[in-house]
């Protein structure tokens, strides 16, 4: 399945980070918009501004410049005869030309006549007071104004002109630009010329005086894009760019050009009454004259617009919040589907997909609940005897509160008997042992099934030691033969073993109370069956040597305190040649000294230490026989090795085996293993593919301990072994007890009929092993022959092993 990914935020949090990032996207680009439509629309005003301005500049520089022809042309009315009148009479209508106010408050810087017989007379206005006064110092004679180039032009054309020239008398800086109007009388004979001149720096502080904002530069350009005057000091880099851009006389309005640093520059052409000048009037100005308020109005309106769209921002996540608490008050319980906490909210205030949603989930959880319970029925009653598990009693401590007694009964022939006889045999053994518990017992007692053949009891309140003992009896009683009934072919017989427990029961001790009921029943088992065991507090100390045992034991492998031993199995035919012998493990704790195995092996079962445990027995036996043909030992000697059923149950457990056997040059036939046939019995299913593997491979399989368990002839045939080994129990006293003779001749008469070997364990004299061999049996081991020793102590030689009789 996907890995579902987890976001840190929540998502109505996701949802508010998401329009804030939005609307400030927007509050950007709208303001950028707003930005660039401002400027668009000032910088359209501006020109259009610019545009006015120049024309309303134009019309004056006209009037300006028109001036003198004004002058002129009065000037050449009055002096139509003048040729021959005096300076005096010249000088004083020239006076009275400048008291004219013909200049509109900008007067000419000079006015003169020249006759045609070269007589000059000039008047020249004085900067300081503004008045006229005849020229006198620079007065030229009639033979230079003769030769003036000015005069001879004049005098051959009746056209009026402009000239410029930078040594005009009273220039100081740059070109003086003077009109020039020829006179002729009425016959038209040459009469002289009248001259009207501006000086450029009069001309620069007109310009200056124009612009009363001051917010303009203003420069004049001739046809040469010369500078004529300016309103203020230019650069040389504004002329050059200025003087790059002449307009040509069409362009009447101007054009804008981009000038240098923040500076737009406006050209349109200039020229007098009869267009006769090809100037140029150049307007330079800020573009940013708007940009302070322009940035001022905008600081405004983004301000603005961030405070309406904050306070927008807070009304739509408040909203947000009401409208979702529905929706996150459900995601919140969803935890509770199916439990009887979950309830649906209120529904006045859900959206319609809102409430379909509570609507589904309503029946969510009711479907679930069903299930669960159905569910629940199924984990607190047991199927098969209708019995509490004892889940269910855990979850209903109502049932046993104020009750005072438990038993614990383990029916002990249950699991093997439904492995031979079948699951419905097993069942009625079963309800069998309900209807006898069922009358025997007070009635309202309690029974659980607590395990597959355990039955947990539990009491009515018991008032006194007396009943406590009678129920006690009772219990016995149940195991007792006579209470057996038959199925089908074959006797219920109950067998097994109980504990009982005194103490009143409370949910928080129920568990430790069946605990110590085990512990009186595994006492009660240990000695035989039918005992019932009643619970003991020094009963734990054994536990707790176990746990002292166990505690030891976890450490003993990786210690390194196991070793092995071997005990020989000699052939009582060939006096005492061996070609068997078994491996026995042995433990010396340091703590504890010599352990017998008897008393670890349980241990190392229960706790599963056995699997590790087992697994460095078969590697070490392995290596031990190996080292033990190599020393001299008969190379088809078979090592018998002891194998505990949960070893069995190993996936790994042939492959293992046989993975050693190759790494230690060994044939499958050099191992036999030891297994008791409960192993067989119980598990199986899982053991007999192993088996047959390991079969397969040679190594042979030996029933250990027949006899002494559930030994039922009727099976034996489905098992697979290769040998049987007998019980020491019967070995030991066959000389007295006529039963046990009878038990071994049978099994040799068994093992003869399945054409397998028998092994007599636990020959402690010569006349034991004597009648054995009497009665047939040809292999034994015992005390007598031998006891288990180290691999080392045993005396090979050339393939040989023998023991001396005695
Ligand atoms: P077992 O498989 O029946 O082993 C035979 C036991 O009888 C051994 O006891 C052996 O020392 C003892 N014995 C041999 N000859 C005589 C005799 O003449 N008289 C008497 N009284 N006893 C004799 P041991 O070594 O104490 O082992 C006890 C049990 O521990 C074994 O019974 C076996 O069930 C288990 N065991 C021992 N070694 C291993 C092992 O390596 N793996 C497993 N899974 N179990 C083992
Ligand atoms: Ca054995
Ligand atoms: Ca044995």
């Amino acid at each position: 399945m996907k890995k579902l990914k987890k976001y840190p935020v929540s998502l109505t949090k996701a949802l508010v980070i998401l329009m804030i990032i939005s609307s400030v996207v927007v509050v950007m680009s709208l303001n950028s918009y707003l930005d660039r439509a401002v400027k668009n629309i000032f910088a359209d005003m501006n020109e259009k501004l610019l545009k006015n301005d120049s024309e309303l500049l134009a019309q004056r520089m006209r009037a300006y410049l028109n001036q003198p022809h004004a002058a002129g042309k009065l000037m050449s009315l009055l002096a139509k005869d003048q040729n021959s009148a005096s300076s005096e009479v010249i000088e004083q209508q020239l006076q009275q030309l400048v008291s004219l106010d013909l200049t509109q408050g900008q007067p000419l810087s000079s006015i003169s006549f020249a006759s045609a017989n070269g007589s000059y007379t000039a008047l020249q206005r004085d900067p300081q007071d503004g008045k006229f006064y005849p020229m006198t110092s620079t007065v030229p004679t009639s033979q230079d104004v003769l030769k003036r180039l000015w005069f001879v032009h004049a005098r051959e054309t009746s056209q009026p002109f402009w000239t410029e020239h930078g040594h005009h008398a009273s220039a100081e800086k740059g070109m003086a630009i003077t009109w020039r109007q020829p006179i002729r009388d009425p016959q038209g004979n040459f009469v002289g010329v009248i001259s009207a001149g501006i000086l450029p720096a009069d001309m620069s502080q007109w310009l200056h005086s124009l612009d009363s904002t001051h917010s303009h530069r203003l420069m004049l350009l001739n046809e040469k894009g010369r500078l004529i005057a300016a309103s203020a000091p230019v650069s040389a880099d504004e002329m050059t760019n200025a003087s790059q851009h002449m307009p040509t006389s069409a362009q009447d309005g101007g054009i804008l050009y981009p000038a240098i640093g923040h500076n737009l520059m406006l050209n349109r052409p200039i020229t007098d009454e009869d267009g006769l000048l090809k100037w140029t009037l150049v307007m330079l100005t800020p573009d940013n004259q708007w940009q302070s308020s322009i940035s001022r109005y905008h600081q405004h309106n983004f301000m603005g617009l961030s405070i309406i769209i904050t306070l927008s921002l807070l009304v739509i996540t408040f909203l947000m919040i009401r409208f979702s608490r529905p929706l996150v008050s459900l995601i919140d319980r969803v935890h509770l589907l199916g439990t009887p906490l979950w309830t649906t909210a209120a529904r006045g205030t859900l959206f319609p997909e809102v409430a379909s949603l509570a609507n589904a989930l309503d029946n969510k959880s009711r479907l679930i609940m069903d299930m669960l319970e159905a569910r629940q029925d199924q984990i607190e009653r047991d199927k098969e005897t209708g019995l509490l598990t004892f889940a269910g009693l855990c979850n209903h401590p109502e049932l046993y509160r104020g009750r005072n007694m438990i038993a614990l009964l383990h029916l002990s022939n249950h699991s093997s008997l439904t492995n031979l006889l079948g699951k419905e045999y097993g069942e009625s053994l079963l309800a069998h042992l309900q209807s006898l518990l069922k009358t025997l017992l007070p009635a309202d007692t309690i029974l659980c099934r607590e395990r597959t053949d355990k039955i947990l009891m539990i009491f009515p309140e018991i008032a006194d030691s007396d009943q406590a003992a009678l129920i006690q009896q009772q219990l016995e009683t149940l195991f007792l033969s006579h209470q057996a009934t038959s199925e089908g072919r074959h006797e219920l017989l109950i067998a097994g073993n109980a504990g009982i427990v005194e103490e009143p029961l409370t949910s928080e001790r129920l568990k430790a109370l069946v605990l110590n009921a085990g512990i009186a029943l595994h006492h009660a088992r240990k000695e035989g069956n039918g005992v019932v065991t009643r619970f003991a507090p020094e009963m734990h100390e054994l536990g707790l040597r176990n746990v002292e045992l166990h505690e030891e034991l976890s450490h003993a492998l990786e210690r390194n305190e196991f070793h092995l031993v071997m005990q020989p199995i000699v052939s009582l035919a060939a006096e005492g040649e061996c070609l068997e012998g078994e491996c026995l493990v042995r433990w010396n704790s340091p703590t504890l000294g010599f352990v017998p195995p008897d008393r670890f092996i349980a241990l190392a079962e229960q706790t599963g230490l056995i699997i590790p445990l087992g697994y460095w027995i078969i590697e070490t036996a392995c290596g031990e026989l190996a080292d033990f043909i190599a020393r001299g030992a008969p190379a088809n000697f078979k090592l018998h090795i002891n194998i505990s059923p949960l070893q069995l149950q190993q996936d790994d457990f042939a492959q293992e085996l046989l993975g050693c056997l190759q790494r230690y040059h060994l044939q499958g036939a050099n191992i036999c293993i030891e297994l008791t046939e409960g192993v067989l019995l119980d598990d199986a299913n899982s053991v007999l593919p192993q088996l047959n593997t390991l079969r397969e491979a040679g190594v042979t399989v030996s029933l250990d301990d027949f006899g002494s368990g559930y030994s039922s002839l009727s099976y034996l045939h489905s098992l697979p072994f290769d040998q049987l080994k007998i019980d020491r129990q019967f070995v030991s006293d066959i000389l007295e007890d006529r039963r046990s003779e009878s038990v071994i001749a049978s099994v040799l008469s068994l093992a003869n009929s399945f054409k397998v070997p028998l092994v007599a364990e636990g020959i402690e004299d010569e006349e034991t092993g004597e009648k054995l061999r009497n009665m047939g049996c040809l292999l034994a081991q015992g005390y007598h022959y031998g006891r288990p020793q180290p691999f080392k102590n045993w005396t090979v030689k050339l393939g040989v092993f023998k023991l001396t009789l005695i």
